[in-house]
């Protein structure tokens, strides 16, 4: 057998259902690939596997509109890889979800996966539809047409969706039960992210932010930063950026800029962040929040601050912007925020970037633990539980570290060492079917 790569002419770089000119995130996931080939040894024989996602399903989701009309929204369902377990990661309900999108994502998820050690694959979905247009009876139709159209691929051994951008518990609930009366026997471990009397589990709620803020307070150890009095700036005030804000409150940082769809706003002295969750719960969005200055948005990335949190959607630290971020240290909530130029940008000016693939892994880690709860009906308590996936980051951090400081590599490319390793280790011991 041989141990370099198929000749060119047999086997297609890219998947011919990509436009080469335009391949999005997907093409920056690509280029991520690429940084860490020179670091996989023998293993980068099978580099290529993660170049292409192991299925692509794309279905049409129609739905009874309250109006009595028929809409149709495209959605997706992509399991990158399974190599070391079933596929694993979110839903995105968002106007804009593209497949070179859910694609990226779901690579990131077998990043993300392999990086904390969960025995899982990587895996996303979403639908190109904007929640916000629909009522709760569109949402709950929407829902459950896709979950029953991605029923052949999904299940609690294949691949487990969860919450992303703009799904919830609700939304995990109804997958569950479209899922279970589908099958005729009721499934709790089909997705991770439901309600907590449904199987789900506690602390999975904080679970993304409390690992965002938990990698923040290693990282900020290693460089000598006090998070006492450091300045923070979030932007995404949901479930990751709301949840992280509040602990770095919590441990004495100063909350000074938020930004999310509606707005941006600041406050030198450090915004009231249980006064700002609160307005973000009943309003949908931080603009309008009485104790704070309005910015423009655009100065945002300006703000004079220690910590970054982009905690909303990817693409947001571009080449346009990096040069301006005051912060010393960028924490990744959401996936895929910062461009490959934009990284090597905040690299030159000594700005330290924690990965999505590590930095936002807290919510998949106790995704994980909510599956091992369902498939065991034994539930634990929320100390353990927090406890377990405080544990988890740190370990995961510090080995991500260590790899970083032995190949002068930054922390993503030393992420995607690991976690690539992991997964093409995998690849090598289960072989080729057939
Ligand atoms: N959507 C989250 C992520 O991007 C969580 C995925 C999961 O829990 O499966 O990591």
């Amino acid at each position: 057998m041989s141990h370099t790569h198929a000749p060119q002419a047999l086997t297609q770089a890219l998947p011919s259902y990509l436009d080469p000119n335009h391949l999005g995130p997907w093409g920056i996931y690509l280029q991520q690939v690429d940084r860490v080939t020179p670091y996989l040894g023998k293993l980068a024989r099978w580099v290529d596997t993660l170049k292409r996602p192991k299925r692509t399903l794309i279905v049409d989701v129609p739905i009874h509109l309250d109006n009595g009309t028929v809409a149709h929204f495209e959605g997706y369902r992509v399991q990158h890889n399974t190599s070391r377990g079933p596929g694993k990661g979110g839903v995105r309900f968002h106007q804009d979800v593209t497949l070179s999108e859910v694609m990226a994502l779901a690579a990131w998820m077998s990043i993300k996966n392999a990086a904390v050690n969960v025995p899982y694959g990587g895996a996303k979905g979403g639908i190109r539809v904007d929640p916000r247009q629909l009522s709760l009876g569109e949402l709950e139709r929407v829902t459950r047409r896709y979950t029953s159209e991605i029923g052949i691929i999904i299940g609690p051994t294949k691949d487990i969706p969860a919450p992303d951008v703009n799904t919830n518990e609700q939304v995990m609930a109804w997958m569950m039960d479209t899922y279970s009366m589908n099958e005729g026997a009721t499934a709790t471990g089909v997705v991770t992210g439901k309600p907590v009397d449904l199987g789900g589990s506690l602390g999975r709620r904080e679970a993304t932010g409390r690992g965002v803020f938990t990698v923040g307070c290693e990282a900020a150890r290693r460089i000598g930063m006090d998070i006492k009095g450091a300045r923070v700036a979030v932007q995404g005030f949901g479930n990751v950026g709301g949840v992280a804000a509040k602990l770095f409150a919590e441990a004495g940082a100063r909350v000074v800029a938020a930004q999310d769809h509606g707005g941006t706003i600041y406050r030198a002295a450090g915004l009231d962040v249980p006064a700002l969750l609160d307005h973000v719960a009943r309003h949908g969005t931080v603009k309008g929040f009485a104790d704070a200055e309005t910015l423009p948005d655009a100065d945002f990335w300006a703000t004079p601050c220690d910590i970054l949190i982009p905690a909303a959607l990817e693409g947001q630290i571009t080449e346009k912007n990096a040069g301006r971020i005051q912060a010393r240290m960028v924490i990744e909530g959401a996936n895929g925020p910062t461009t490959p130029q934009a990284d090597d940008i905040l690299h030159d000016r000594g700005v330290l970037v924690l990965p999505d693939v590590i930095a936002n892994a807290g919510g998949v880690t106790v995704s994980y633990f909510e599956w091992v709860q369902d498939f065991s009906s034994f539930f634990w308590t929320e100390d353990e539980i927090n406890a377990r996936l405080v544990k988890i980051m740190k370990d995961a951090f510090a080995a991500v570290w260590q790899v970083s400081e032995d190949n002068k590599v930054s922390l993503r490319t030393a992420t995607f060492i690991i976690a690539c390793q992991r997964i093409l280790h995998a690849r090598d011991l289960r072989g080729l079917y057939p």
